[in-house]
């Protein structure tokens, strides 16, 4: 195979004769019977046959050639606006065609444009197809046909002999075909099997290959995690930090709370590195726990990091962790990509000779020149953003004589169980799954923008009555140039319409310095109504601020609302949240909309998300390639998740050399992104 051909395949991701069989017809088509040319109307998908009986090529802007095809029955015209030399020169008068294509009216009768078609010798008629035929994805220059070649000669170059990796018995407990069972019904399905049966994934064949999928999956992070917690950590214990931290606090730690520090605690006393995930809901209070967490390295002599994926999360956790810490003698560095040389070179020189026991800040963190005196704790917040490498990349950094940081990591888009096990098979799971005591309800309204007067006339009141307000402007994904452009027009049109009241803005190309400002005079009191782009998913709590609209709600996430909603009712007053979306409305958008009206449990919100959009774009997961699966769809087969945890297990202590197999077979060699 040339070059050109194995880079088109691998647009596909194919790039063993493995994976062509592991790839997965669209849809199939039914050639096994070949159509009369009499009986030909415009929608029909067949195949015919017959010889051509006349050929010309059209002189217009292009050349264009057609061929007259015939059988006893009738006739058919055959269009191609492209064609080459040799092309034209096969398709000659007298020759006979088998075509495979769309029927379509032409101005002189039925007409295939660009048909796939093959020479058939006169006198040696060839059997039509004895298979249904496969329909793979496309890429761009790769012919379907010459793909199906492809993977047919795979198939037979494996001698339809792909090893059962299954334990024994396994696939017949499951009523799964085997492998080899599953993939000839997979790519070549006998004739007379129903079409759209085949094409579902409810599918036993192809059930069989997605739990082989998810199983590779889990195996190959099981044995991350595995090596991961061969290394050894710093065991964290002594010192009275943590408990001086909680004494400080206005507030007593919730339940949930003081369970998940209690969990991060124990591990944290081990020589294994902890390699935990915390799961909370917006305002459930993830940040204090992480900080405990940061003490405790601290009070044991060694140093902890906070990553954060945006500069604004980043600065917002640098101004809890150093009001927090500093009090306690505790210095805490910041590093972002935005930090000037000087102070760069300041920070990096206190974080190497251990100076400064904590640091905040974003990926910068862990770039080159970094370095730490002893680095025993990585806290990630919002995981999702970051991918396993970079999660891994982190790790590495703290190295030093031999020693690995322990991991934390928090997010919080709550994933529904069943997906945690299949994501994040390599972290355990710790959940705060209750709110701090004495927050305000809020009450979601979904309104069309028709009713945008009564929307500002609300603001007034609020703001009136001492309460402040968020305005979220519309996500413009092509520009943020264009984005803040269109808020800095809003914050003037509602600053018109409200003359007395104090109208902030803050955008995503505003230097952090100035959100700052403006967020902290927001959160002072100093404005009534912050307009903002969704920069504040991540950004500020305010306690006074009551009621939040959401402009253009109809072209966001649930997730996404979600986050923004939190930002409002972390007051003890009740809180209101205004959906104004612009008609029409999708399907999705609708049920998007009425999830956020109808609940604001963010397990639930994420559930539903899951349902409308998949789980890729939930997770971040495009950029990440962490669940780039070809097979099997989390959400969809999730239902498989127990059998396939259980097989993992099984595999783990009985077959190393099946648990190779089956990830080099599924995830590649190298385990893609499992390199430690
Ligand atoms: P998130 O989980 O969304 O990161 P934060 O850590 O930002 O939430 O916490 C949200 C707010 O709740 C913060 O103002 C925090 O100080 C406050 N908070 C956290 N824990 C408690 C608690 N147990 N009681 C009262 N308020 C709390
Ligand atoms: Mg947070």
């Amino acid at each position: 195979m040339g070059p050109a051909l194995a880079a088109r395949l691998e647009k596909l991701g194919v790039r063993s004769v493995g994976d062509l069989v592991l790839l997965l017809p669209l849809r199939y088509e039914d050639r096994t019977r070949v159509a009369p040319l009499g009986g030909l109307r415009p929608g029909m998908r067949v195949t015919v046959e017959g010889e051509i009986l006349h050929v010309e090529v059209v002189r217009r802007r292009r050349p264009m050639l057609l061929a007259a095809l015939g059988d006893t029955t009738g006739s058919l015209t055959l269009r191609f606006f492209h064609f080459t030399q040799r092309q034209k020169a096969s398709l000659v008068r007298g020759a006979r065609l088998r075509c495979f294509g769309e029927v379509r009216a032409g101005p002189a009768g039925p007409e295939m444009v660009h048909p796939e078609y093959r020479l058939v010798e006169p006198d040696r008629p060839a059997p039509p197809e004895e298979t249904l035929t496969p329909i793979y994805p496309g890429t761009e220059g790769l012919h379907p046909g010459r793909l199906r070649q492809l993977v047919r000669q795979a198939l037979s170059a494996l001698g339809g002999n792909l090893p059962d990796l299954l334990p024994p018995g396994t696939a017949e407990s499951l009523a799964l075909p085997p492998m080899n069972e599953a993939l000839r019904a997979i790519h070549r399905p006998a004739a007379g099997t129903d079409p759209d049966t085949l094409a579902s994934h409810r599918h036993p064949a192809r059930r069989r290959l997605a739990m082989e999928e998810l199983l590779a999956h889990q195996l190959s992070l099981r044995r991350l995690r595995h090596r991961a917690r061969r290394a050894r950590a710093w065991a964290l214990s002594g010192g009275d930090l943590v408990e001086r931290f909680l004494d400080t606090l206005p507030f007593a730690l919730t339940g949930a709370q003081e369970r998940v520090v209690a969990e991060i605690r124990s591990d944290l006393a081990q020589e294994a590195p902890m390699m935990r995930l915390v799961q909370g809901d917006v305002g459930s209070g993830k940040t204090v726990v992480g900080a405990a967490a940061a003490l405790q390295a601290v009070s044991a002599g060694c140093q902890a990091v906070v990553m954060a994926p945006t500069e604004l999360l980043a600065e917002q956790h640098m101004s809890n962790f150093s009001a927090w810490l500093e009090p306690l003698g505790v210095e805490v560095a910041w590093l972002a990509g935005s930090t000037r040389a000087a102070a760069r070179r300041e920070t990096l020189a206190r974080l190497a000779s251990g100076a400064a026991a904590v640091a905040v800040g974003t990926h910068a963190l862990f770039q080159e020149g970094v370095e730490f005196h002893r680095l025993a704790l990585a806290i990630i917040d919002e995981q999702h953003r970051f991918g396993v490498h970079q999660r891994l990349a982190l790790t590495e950094k703290g190295s030093a004589d031999d020693r690995r940081p322990h991991q934390l990591v928090m997010t919080a888009t709550p994933i529904p169980r069943t997906l945690a096990m299949a994501s994040y098979a390599d972290l355990d799971a710790s959940v705060i799954d209750e709110l701090p005591p004495g927050r305000g309800t809020v009450r979601t309204v979904v309104m069309s923008d028709a009713r945008r007067a009564e929307v500002v006339e609300r603001i007034r009141n609020a703001c009136g009555n001492g309460r402040q307000a968020y305005w979220v402007c519309p996500l413009v994904e092509e520009s943020e140039q264009l984005e803040a452009e269109a808020a800095e027009k809003t914050a003037t049109l509602l600053a018109e319409a409200l003359p007395g009241l104090r109208v902030g803005l803050v955008h995503g190309r505003l230097r952090p310095r100035q959100k700052e400002q403006v967020m902290a005079a927001f959160k002072a009191g100093e404005l009534d109504l912050l307009v903002a782009t969704t920069v504040i998913e991540v950004g500020v709590d305010v306690p006074r601020a009551s009621l939040m609209i959401i402009e253009n709600a109809e072209r966001m996430g649930l997730a996404q609302l979600h986050q923004l909603r939190g930002r409002v009712g972390r007051g003890s007053e009740d809180a209101t949240c205004l959906l104004m979306y612009h008609p029409p409305l999708s399907e999705t958008a609708r049920a998007r909309l009425a999830a956020m009206r109808e609940t604001s449990d963010g397990f639930e919100i994420a559930r539903r998300d899951l349902e409308l959009r998949g789980p890729g774009e939930v997770l971040g997961t495009r950029q990440t390639g962490l669940l780039a699966m070809r097979v099997a769809d989390l959400v969809r087969d999730q239902g498989l998740m127990p059998d396939v945890r259980r097989l993992a297990d099984r595999l783990l202590d009985e077959d190393q050399d099946a648990v190779d197999a089956l990830i080099r077979r599924w995830v590649g060699e190298g385990d893609r992104y499992g390199r430690v």
